[in-house]
């Protein structure tokens, strides 16, 4: 796909490497049988569904860097005088809201959008904040994902291609670090974790990171392996954000509450657990049935949301089976 530079001089382009969209494997007949509650499942990130009702709250989490939370995922906020950037912006019925939140912070002009991943709850006011002035920056595999019709096989459905106008219009491969409001931001790939497009963006000087959807404080994780996702890439993906934290490292999720290191360390500590229960349990021959009976992730089930404990379990076979 075209790969589109950055003309702002706030960019530098500094390395590039190459990542991979691992096709994954076939749906099973089990796997249909989720599709019911997975429907329900998917509610919170699905971009053809109806938002919730809007109920957006601002933090400042130092540094002049803030989070809007509220339905969909959590929008990072940085203001200074170079302008505002946003790291998502939800669904499209948050637009309005979110650019009240910004306005309350400051009246200086709207600079970039950064978005973290391709769905509709991190993208879903994209052509919005382009025309408030925004210039939308993601991983390549964005722009192409928003693009695309493609079947959802874990929950039986298809993800529609969405206009151009909520395409990103500048795109990065491997990591880019952008000068913006006195931060060096870096938005770094993370190859199949959430899915084949995420970007952590880093302020270094701040010692923050916001995560996107790798992180689900809190919760099961939802893992888009029909879009190039996969557990081990969402470990990977957390391990590398604990091998650059500290005890002070500031941890925005895509969903849940402000993060700690021990926080994420929890949590990939849990999805190293749950990868290694079901893996075993497919090497040991079980069908998916099987373990879905066996009640694995009993001892986890506080984690359980929109994604339940047997979604985890789907999710994590569909996974493994594809390693
Ligand atoms: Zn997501």
């Amino acid at each position: 796909m075209k790969h589109l530079l950055f003309a702002s001089a706030a960019f530098m382009l500094l390395a590039c490497s190459a990542d991979t969209t691992s096709d994954v494997s076939k749906a099973t007949s089990d796997m249909k049988n989720a599709a019911k509650d997975a429907a329900k499942a998917i509610v919170a990130i699905d971009r053809e569904l109806p938002a919730p009702a809007d109920d957006l709250r601002t933090e400042s989490i130092g540094n002049n860097l803030y989070v809007i939370f509220g339905p969909g995922g959590n929008v990072g906020v940085s203001v200074g005088d170079d302008g505002v950037l946003l790291i998502d912006d939800k669904f499209a019925r948050n637009a309005e809201g979110i650019l009240t939140q910004v306005r309350g912070l400051t009246d200086a002009p709207l600079k970039f959008v950064l978005n973290t991943h391709y769905h509709g709850d991190h993208t879903g006011s994209n052509a919005q904040m382009a025309a408030a002035g925004a210039e939308l920056v993601a991983h390549e595999n964005v722009r192409k994902r928003l693009g695309m019709t493609f079947e959802n096989k874990l929950f039986g459905r298809t993800t529609n291609a969405v206009d151009e106008s909520l395409w990103p219009t500048t795109t990065y491969d491997g990591v880019t670090d952008m000068m913006f409001n006195g931060h060096t931001v870096s938005l770094i790939h993370t190859p199949s974790a959430h899915t084949d497009g995420d970007s952590l963006v880093h302020f270094k000087e701040a010692n923050t990171v916001h995560m996107g959807d790798n992180y689900f404080n809190g919760l099961f994780p939802y893992i888009d392996v029909d879009a190039g996702g996969s557990v081990l890439g969402m470990i990977a993906a957390h391990n590398k954000v604990l091998a650059m934290a500290d005890e002070n490292t500031v941890i925005i999720p895509g969903h849940g509450p402000i993060a700690s290191k021990a926080d994420l360390t929890a949590a990939r500590d849990m999805l190293q657990n749950i990868h290694d229960r079901v893996k075993s349990r497919i090497d040991a021959g079980d069908s998916l049935e099987t373990i879905l009976d066996a009640n694995i992730l009993q001892d986890y089930e506080k984690y359980a949301s929109f994604i339940s404990e047997a979604n985890m379990v789907r999710i994590a076979h569909r996974s493994i089976i594809g390693e």
